[in-house]
């Protein structure tokens, strides 16, 4: 969580860093600080609250430094304050240092530390790392050296940002497990936890894999490996347009990432499907080999794990694959049969959530081949992995996940058309078929979200409820837990998602007059059972939104949604958008930050 910017460079670092922050603001928002160099010395400035409460403090207009520093937290250790905001000084305050991640052996060091003389100001985690590097600078005397000494006694997740008293025209940056690009401009350099927030300054970006330590001058950066010998990066260009991380005229960025779907998706499906012939770039995958696996595991968190699970039947269907859909933070620890037979797929938008990222190092050491389904290009996940593919779905920086949801259902279906091609289990025709409605995708999306008024309307009659309920069967089921997670996420409401067969076991206790159920009903197959539920649950005195694409007789709800059909398989892809639509809608009529939701951060970088 969280996000770092740095600067070095000509300019006065600290509108740039401000800048930088509030494009990272959806990373984290409790608390956010800047740290300059300044003539004599290093000055840190910091507060409670968004980025907006620093900007306003009177001191922050003195900083004149051109090389800086700064953090935006989601507090994981001491609660939100402006002392435990970063950045944090060593006691000598030769030191300043932000951190993202968490240091699971802090208790240890810092009683080392307190041993050794020092004390503490905060109670984060993160204040061990000042000065555990002065610590080391008393003995030897070298900026880089005592920084990779401190390094070696972390454990834990850590993406540094360091400046020091005795180099004023140096920063050294390192990580492990959690997110930093380096963006080089002429003769400045920007740091950044994710792309988009330096998109404007720069398109050239190097990545750094653990425990890698970059030296940053103003007009050079020298690489080093953990044994601190001299290593070559290259640059990587980045082809997303400033426009895509702006805000563009919309009120939100959550309402712009809604509406971009249909070009989302042409995107996502442009590079791999054309003229009916899948193809992956950097990735091919042969027959001898697919023909060996027994088992796929897609594995993932939040509202990608919903995109797993939205997939689970083309790959089952068409490559007659048993597939299983697992939640990262279970599968890492819950030791999962894996062997050579086993192909493992990751899903991460960012690239970088820890869960899935450990759970992915986990298949790997079993065995497994592991293919990362990314939408950040670059990310850590997509260079732990055997292969990647990436969805192309553009930056996306609401924290409530919408366009990489429907492009990551989008590219898990080619993906596992492209196996079932290969293997040749299912008749081509089918696979034809469906390809062919993969291609309408973005104008069938077009049509769906041409039903805003009605939404609105019925998210102006439900946004003072206490609970909502989801409901759908099979695939649908799928789409009412990513539905009923938009809402909860975004509007505070409590809400469920349940297959609708289940409600007679359990769930039905909790319906009665006028709590909203809201249905999905996309399978012709399942269209008769599901009215059933709905209709057992409007006698029990709900007030029901339906979702079709169906011919159903719709007077007996009291709100019917209309979306384009679809093969079943593709059908979450056009069924989440309005639902979508009404977690924003309720949200907004709350009076809520629809972007940057209550205690949530936008990429999950710790466990
Ligand atoms: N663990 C650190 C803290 O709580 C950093 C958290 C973050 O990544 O924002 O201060």
């Amino acid at each position: 969580m969280c996000g770092i910017v740095g600067y070095i460079g000509t300019k006065k670092a600290k509108p740039i860093l401000i800048n930088g922050l509030l494009r990272l603001e959806y990373r984290g928002y409790d608390s956010a600080g800047i740290a300059t160099m300044e003539k004599d010395g290093i000055k840190i400035v910091k507060e409670k609250g968004r980025i907006a409460n620093l900007d306003a403090k009177e001191e922050i207009n003195s900083l004149e430094g051109t090389i800086g520093i700064g953090h935006t937290r989601w507090a994981t250790h001491g609660k939100p304050s402006a002392v435990n905001s970063h950045p944090h000084y060593d006691n000598s305050k030769t030191f300043a240092v932000v951190h993202n991640g968490i240091i699971e052996n802090y208790h240890e060091l810092r009683k080392f530390l307190e041993d050794n003389g020092y004390h503490f100001l905060s109670d984060t985690d993160t204040e061990v790392i000042p000065n555990l590097i002065h610590y080391y600078y008393k003995k030897e005397h070298d900026f880089l050296k005592s920084v990779k000494l401190a390094c070696d006694d972390l454990k834990g997740s850590f993406a540094l940002e360091i400046l020091c008293n005795d180099y004023p025209d140096n920063m050294i940056v390192v990580r492990q497990d959690s997110p930093l690009v380096i963006g080089k401009g002429l003769n400045e350099i920007y740091i950044s936890s994710d792309i988009p927030a330096i998109l404007s300054f720069t398109k050239d970006f190097y990545f750094l894999n653990d425990r890698e330590y970059a030296v940053l001058s103003r007009k050079n950066i020298e690489f080093y490996d953990n044994n601190l010998n001299s290593i070559d990066k290259m640059v990587k260009s980045i082809e997303w347009n400033t426009a895509s991380a702006e805000k563009d005229g919309y009120e939100d960025f959550m309402l712009k990432e809604i509406y971009e779907q249909p070009n989302s998706i042409r995107e996502t499906i442009g590079s791999k499907l054309s003229e009916n012939k899948i193809s992956f770039t950097d990735f091919e995958i042969s027959k001898d080999y697919l023909e060996t696996i027994n088992r796929i595991y897609i594995v993932a968190c939040g509202t990608a794990k919903n995109a797993g699970l939205a997939t689970k039947a083309t790959f089952e269907n068409f490559c007659k694959i048993p597939t299983e859909v697992d939640i990262a933070s279970e599968f890492r620890y819950r030791d999962p049969l894996i062997n050579e037979h086993t192909l493992c797929i990751y899903i991460s938008q960012s690239g970088e959530t820890a869960d899935t990222i450990a759970a992915l190092k986990l298949a790997k050491q079993k065995g497994a081949k592991t293919i990362a389904v990314a939408n950040v290009i670059g990310s850590s996940i997509t260079r732990e992995s055997d292969y990647c593919v990436y969805t192309h779905a553009g930056p996306e920086i609401a924290v409530a996940s919408t366009k990489a949801y429907t492009s990551q259902v989008v590219l898990l279906n080619i993906l596992a058309l492209y196996f079932a091609e290969v293997l040749e289990r299912v008749p081509a025709l089918e696979i034809d078929n469906i390809k062919k409605e993969i291609m309408d995708l973005p104008k069938k999306a077009e049509i769906t979200l041409g039903n805003v008024a009605e939404i609105k309307n019925f998210a102006n009659t439900v946004y003072k409820e206490t609970d909502i309920f989801f409901l759908g069967r099979g695939i649908d089921s799928y789409v009412a837990e990513e539905a009923s997670l938009k809402l909860k996420e975004i509007s505070y409401i409590h809400s469920e998602s349940y297959p609708a067969g289940e409600l007679k076991h359990g769930p039905i206790a909790l319906i009665e007059n006028d709590v909203t159920v809201i249905g999905i009903i996309t399978n012709p197959k399942l269209v008769e059972k599901t009215v059933s539920n709905i209709q057992e649950v409007i006698t029990r005195g709900a007030k029901t939104l339906v979702i079709t694409n169906q011919k159903i007789n719709d007077e007996q709800f009291y709100k019917t949604i209309h979306i384009p059909e679809v093969n079943p398989c593709l059908s979450p892809i056009l069924s989440i958008i309005p639902l979508q639509l009404l977690a924003y809608y309720i949200s907004k009529e709350k009076g809520l930050d629809v972007d940057k939701p209550r205690n949530l951060a936008k990429s999950v970088t710790v466990e």
